[in-house]
């Protein structure tokens, strides 16, 4: 079964996501993406593949991608979130970023990270890369 990738970005991060998804848009062809609204359109407009796009992360998509993750869905995160400008769904953006250290999911909050994760041959590897903690 495909790995399934969510990319979020916030508004002054979106053109930094756009631009790393569209040179790396080979390998993510290889995935199932999924986003919140707004990062999502730009995406699916950016690479011509198709993005299943949650809910704005204002309006409850960061909760969205959350959910997958507690549900075992999810493989990895790319997350630029914008670390100069407060976010009014803040506490939505640490909670999804909580899930990710209860869950062990891979997560990329800047471009240098998602390059080594997107490239990381541990993480094309079809059988499990990485513990799902039990608790
Ligand atoms: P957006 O949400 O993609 O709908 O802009 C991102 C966010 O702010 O979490």
């Amino acid at each position: 079964m495909k790995k399934t990738l969510a990319l979020v970005a916030h508004d002054h991060k979106k053109p930094e996501l756009i631009d790393w998804a569209k040179a790396h848009k080979t390998i993510l062809a290889k995935y199932k993406l999924v986003a919140t609204g707004t990062t999502g359109g730009l995406l699916s407009e950016a690479l011509d593949l198709p993005v299943l796009k949650y809910k704005s992360g204002p309006l409850g998509g960061d909760q969205q991608i959350g959910a997958l993750i507690a549900e075992g869905s999810l493989d990895a995160l790319f997350f630029f979130w914008d670390p100069l400008n407060p976010a009014p769904h803040d506490p939505d953006v640490k909670a999804l970023l909580r899930l990710c250290s209860v869950w062990n999911v891979p997560v990329a909050c800047n471009e240098a990270t998602a390059d080594l994760i997107i490239s990381s041959p541990r993480f094309d590897d079809p059988n499990q890369y990485r513990k799902i903690p039990v608790y």
